[in-house]
């Protein structure tokens, strides 16, 4: 009985130190001292001995099995460093492989659109003029001729915060009475880019965030010749310098006349097509003169002063450009869509 126990013994430490792999020691220790295992059993094999011999085979047996779960716990130890080794190893940096060059960033589409409208509006002498994102009612909407429940401000849907009159800007035109009240009585040439936001159902056509480049010239004598003329020659100069242009007469609370500028297309040349719904024209802005309540409210004498704004979409110019179908690449992040650019 005390062979066969020996011999146990060994084949237990024997399949233990063959093992070389941490997940197969959960095996080995329920083989051997699990509540199956079979030095578990033999322990208890002491009962069916006759009693002289059950003292010297308890005695061996109970030495065995604290000596197989030292050996156990030893073994566990050795490959749990060994196995910290070899990932260490694995981690090496291999400094003879050439490096990875960082990709250099580029500007982004929308961007590069503001830059091209910025420099040709520059060379017209009109400047930049920043304005905030977040506005109240009045600015967005009162001082630009739609006072409370003016039907007109039905035609934007408003993100509103949960302080009152305070809003997110629906259009780039609040930013004309700050202008406006900046530098009255002074002539003013400007344009006003920037993010406009509208609680919109997303589409391929809208999206609930944009920007907007609005332009605004105020002085004395500033007639519809001079609006027309500055923004035939912004069409030739951003589009081709063969581009018709043609004025629609169109409706804008803050502008009286209001018009709709609308180009030949430029994918058919005004033949009809898909883009242009085969009616040969695609529309690139909206624009009039600047209504007298609103004049009046950036502090101008509509009696003596005058003057036209405008206003465009940088990223429907973009898609116009470049043949972009759907304006939700513009701000979902593809670096499949942003890498074409540039
Ligand atoms: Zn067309």
């Amino acid at each position: 009985m005390l062979e066969t126990l020996e011999g146990l013994g060994q084949e237990a430490g024997e399949a233990l130190r063959a093992i070389q792999d941490k997940s197969e020691l959960g095996a080995w220790r329920s083989a051997y001292l699990g509540r199956r295992g079979k030095i578990t059993d033999a322990v208890k094999a002491v009962g069916t001995l006759p009693p002289d011999e059950r003292p010297a085979y308890g005695r061996r047996a109970n030495e065995l099995k604290r000596a197989l779960e030292a050996a156990y716990e030893a073994r566990a130890g050795e490959l749990e460093k060994q196995s910290a080794v070899s990932a260490r190893a694995a981690d090496q940096v291999d400094v003879s492989l050439p490096g990875r060059p960082p990709r250099p960033g580029r500007l982004h589409p929308a961007t590069r659109t503001l830059r091209e409208i910025y420099r040709i509006f520059a060379e017209m002498g009109f400047q930049v003029y920043r304005s905030r994102d977040v506005e109240t009612d009045d600015f967005n909407f009162t001082w630009l001729n739609m006072p409370p429940h003016h039907p007109a401000r039905d035609m934007w849907d408003t993100f509103y915060t949960t302080q009152p009159g305070v809003i997110l800007r629906t259009h780039t035109s609040p930013g004309q009475i700050h202008a406006m009240r900046q530098y009255h009585p002074e002539p003013i040439r400007v344009i006003l880019p920037g993010m406009c936001y509208r609680y919109e159902q997303i589409t391929a056509r809208s999206e609930i965030m944009f920007n907007q480049v609005e332009g605004l010239a105020v002085g004395e004598e500033i007639t519809m010749a001079d609006l027309k003329g500055t923004l035939v020659d912004f069409a030739r100069r951003m589009f081709g310098q063969g581009r018709q242009v043609r004025f629609r007469a169109s409706h804008f609370p803050f502008t009286e006349p209001s018009a709709e500028v609308d180009m030949d297309c430029i994918l058919c040349n005004g033949e009809g097509c898909r883009v242009c719904k085969y009616t040969g024209w695609l529309e690139i802005l909206g624009c009039g003169m600047v209504h007298p309540v609103v004049l009046a409210y950036g502090g101008y004498d509509p009696a003596i002063y005058s003057g036209f704004a405008f206003g465009m979409g940088p990223e429907r110019i973009a898609m116009l450009k470049h043949g972009i179908e759907d304006i939700r690449h513009f701000w979902g992040n593809d670096l499949r869509f942003l890498k074409q650019f540039g």
